[in-house]
């Protein structure tokens, strides 16, 4: 497996002075070698100066989400072809903040996903269930289901990232118990190995994310088949940032 993955989702949060200094931070810290990789996704019209920060370092640039079509009359969003000449390597679709706030289904964040990979860069897919469908017992159900709908098609295993968030665990400063994890993370890489084979299923990195904060994050990290971590509120302070990365090798 490749080194753990830890990325920052910035979501709607920054200016371009507060970012560029933040991105700065993360950056300083990143001028030795590191042993994970590491990115931050702020929001679009931040990715120039974040880009220029973390210009040099050893931290990559994602976008927070992108349209499917790569042109046309779609007023409002970004196509993942103009991420990767803003200078993204990834970018995150199916966010439960989008498929909630902006009744994405998995079709649609299929054909996002889609689109990132065309344009030469890794989809990051979100899945995970809500406390309820998780009260319900559903909650292995409802993730194999966004997995098979959700990931792109005939794509290799180390093209693309999954990114296991129970959506009652972000924001909320509650995180799944590690047995939990291990539980849905093993259960997705089962599911991988049938849908793509045993090569694809092992090289396809599965994060962690929900609350990971630097007092948690190693025992989350440690979880067999847990390849890293999305995280949201800790990535906008470079301290705990790089400390989450620093549990992670
Ligand atoms: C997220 O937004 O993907 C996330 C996990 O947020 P937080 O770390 O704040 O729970």
């Amino acid at each position: 497996m490749a080194r753990k993955l830890i990325a920052g989702n910035w979501k709607m949060n920054g200016l371009r002075e507060s970012a560029a200094a933040l991105a700065g931070d993360l950056a300083a810290r990143a001028t030795g070698p590191f042993g994970c990789d590491m990115v931050v996704c702020p929001p679009a019209t931040l990715l120039g100066p974040v880009g220029e920060a973390l210009r040099g370092s050893g931290v990559a640039l994602g976008g927070q989400d992108c349209h499917p079509a790569r042109s046309g009359a779609y007023t409002g969003d970004v196509s993942a072809e103009m991420l990767a000449d803003a200078g993204c390597r990834y970018v995150i679709v199916g966010h439960s903040e989008r498929r909630a706030g902006h009744g994405e289904g998995d079709a649609v964040v299929r054909a996002k996903a889609e689109a990132v990979v065309s344009a030469g860069m890794t989809p990051i897919v979100c899945v995970g269930e809500t406390e309820a469908q998780r009260g319900a017992g559903q909650a292995l159900a409802v993730i194999e289901a966004q997995v098979t709908g959700s990931l792109p098609v005939g794509v290799d295993g180390a093209s693309m990232v999954i990114a296991y968030e129970p959506v009652w665990a972000i924001g909320t400063g509650q995180t799944a118990t590690p047995a939990d994890v291990a539980e849905v993370h093993g259960h997705i890489r089962g599911l991988l190995e049938r849908l793509f084979g045993g090569a694809a299923a092992g090289s396809l990195r599965i994060l962690y994310g929900g609350s990971v904060k630097p007092g948690n994050a190693a025992e989350l990290l440690a979880v067999t088949n847990v390849d890293g971590a999305l995280v949201g509120g800790a990535s906008l302070d470079a301290g705990d940032f790089w400390a989450i990365g620093a549990s992670a090798g």
